[in-house]
């Protein structure tokens, strides 16, 4: 396939915006391949999570309900996250009735919950289908909050060499139901119900989109939960406080940035198309020009909401002082920052980290010249909550199990 546009020729914003809207439907094309089971019980009752609130007014009114009633069932379900119909007290009994006849406010089932000595919190998600996911909390060392990583898909269409789950073929994209009922269900874990409103701290205070698979692929569903997520009138959780990590969808970036206004995270890894292409394959078709370039577009990056730029530090691969100076000449003019993360070896990998010396030579530099340049040492080693590795571990697990089973 060749590249929508050459990398380096000067094209108009009409010319970008054509060829992007065709690389779009191409993507949303696939994309349906691989959608979620229709969230249906198997005794015929409709799950109601992962609704919008104008397809939550439609199916009330199918059951000859009025529309108004979607508001009341809203905050029951994303400000109280009540899950039971007869403890919705401002519904009346019969009502009550007859919405469990016909609907259910589900979550994932809770497959296994695992807390590290650092206390992450590493949750393994099983679906309808009886597919499973792997949600993370990452609560902040210093203070009474921390990030829910979330997953997209069940597996991944890309294979970044860097990355355990990228060895995982794709087996199908999550609903928005299965989406929100990952936060849901983290929430439920530690009790943070009703949502707490304004700027009343939350524990489970913000989400990054970095779980399993790449949520640009399956932008429908990733799009629809985080509307809800974001509705004021249920867990309202501002724009800011979303991150979508990409590890470079161009034509699915200013959509994103448009529609949903929320922070972006790239998964740069590389400073240079050669290398580039061989650690995140998806460069080969769109190259780090135009990662850039949509970069600059994003309406959402500003000095308050800066583009966040992930680089595993891969010893002797990626982590010279060369490459952390070309990487400052690309993020040159953009808000942005770096995640600088030590490579997390895995069997099969032959990749290794950056030693503490080649970290802090290449932080400095990005420093130097004005950038943040954390270096984020992976959470949750213990109970292998590293990036990438955990679907990866429990389905090797259960391989295991079911071996010993069989023998
Ligand atoms: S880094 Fe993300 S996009 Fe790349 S293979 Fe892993 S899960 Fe997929």
């Amino acid at each position: 396939m060749t590249h929508p546009m050459p990398s380096s020729a000067p094209v108009s914003s009409d010319a970008v915006n054509a060829l992007n809207e065709s690389e779009r439907k191409r993507i949303e094309a696939k994309s349906a391949l691989f959608a979620p089971p229709t969230p249906v019980t198997e005794d015929g009752r409709r799950e109601l999570v992962g609704l919008s609130r104008e397809e939550l007014a439609e199916v009330l009114t199918e059951i000859g309900e009025k529309p108004f009633r979607a508001k009341q069932l809203w905050h029951w379900i994303y400000h109280q996250g009540v899950t039971d119909f007869s403890r919705m007290s401002t519904i009346a009994r019969p009502l009550q009735a007859k919405l469990e006849k016909h609907f259910i406010v589900g979550r994932p089932s809770l497959t296994t919950q695992q807390t590290s000595k650092d206390d992450t919190r590493k949750f393994l998600f099983r679906f309808r289908d009886g597919q499973e996911a792997e949600t993370v909390y990452i609560p902040d060392r210093r203070e009474d909050r921390g990030a829910v990583c979330i997953s997209s898909q069940v597996g991944c269409t890309l294979s970044c060499t860097f990355c355990h789950t990228g060895t995982q073929k794709l087996v199908r994209n999550l609903g928005a139901a299965e989406i929100v009922g990952q936060f849901m269900a983290a929430r439920d874990s530690y009790g943070e119900w009703p949502s707490p409103k304004g700027d009343t701290p939350r524990l489970l205070s913000t989400i990054v989109l970095m779980g399993m698979g790449e949520p640009l692929y399956n932008y429908e569903n990733v799009a629809k939960a985080m509307k809800i997520i974001m509705d004021g009138e249920g867990i309202a959780l501002s724009r800011r406080r979303i991150t979508l990590s990409t590890s470079g969808v161009v034509p699915m970036m200013d959509r994103c940035g448009d529609e949903l206004g929320i922070n972006l995270a790239i998964s740069l890894h590389a400073v240079r198309n050669d290398l580039r292409d061989q650690l995140v394959p998806l460069n080969r078709k769109y190259p780090i020009e135009e990662l850039m370039a949509a970069c600059h577009r994003y309406p959402a990056a500003s000095n308050s909401r800066r583009i966040t730029f992930e680089y595993i530090m891969i010893r002797d691969v990626n982590d010279s002082d060369a490459e952390a100076r070309e990487l400052v000449r690309l993020i040159r003019g953009l808000p942005a920052k770096v995640n600088l993360i030590p490579f997390n070896p895995w069997p099969g990998s032959d990749f290794r980290p950056s030693t503490r010396e080649r970290l802090a030579s290449f932080a400095q530099i990005v420093m130097d010249a004005g950038y943040a340049a954390p270096i984020r040492m992976p959470r949750g080693k213990d109970i292998l909550a590293a990036c990438g590795q955990l679907k990866t571990q429990s389905e090797r697990k259960r391989q295991a199990e079911s071996r010993r089973n069989e023998a």
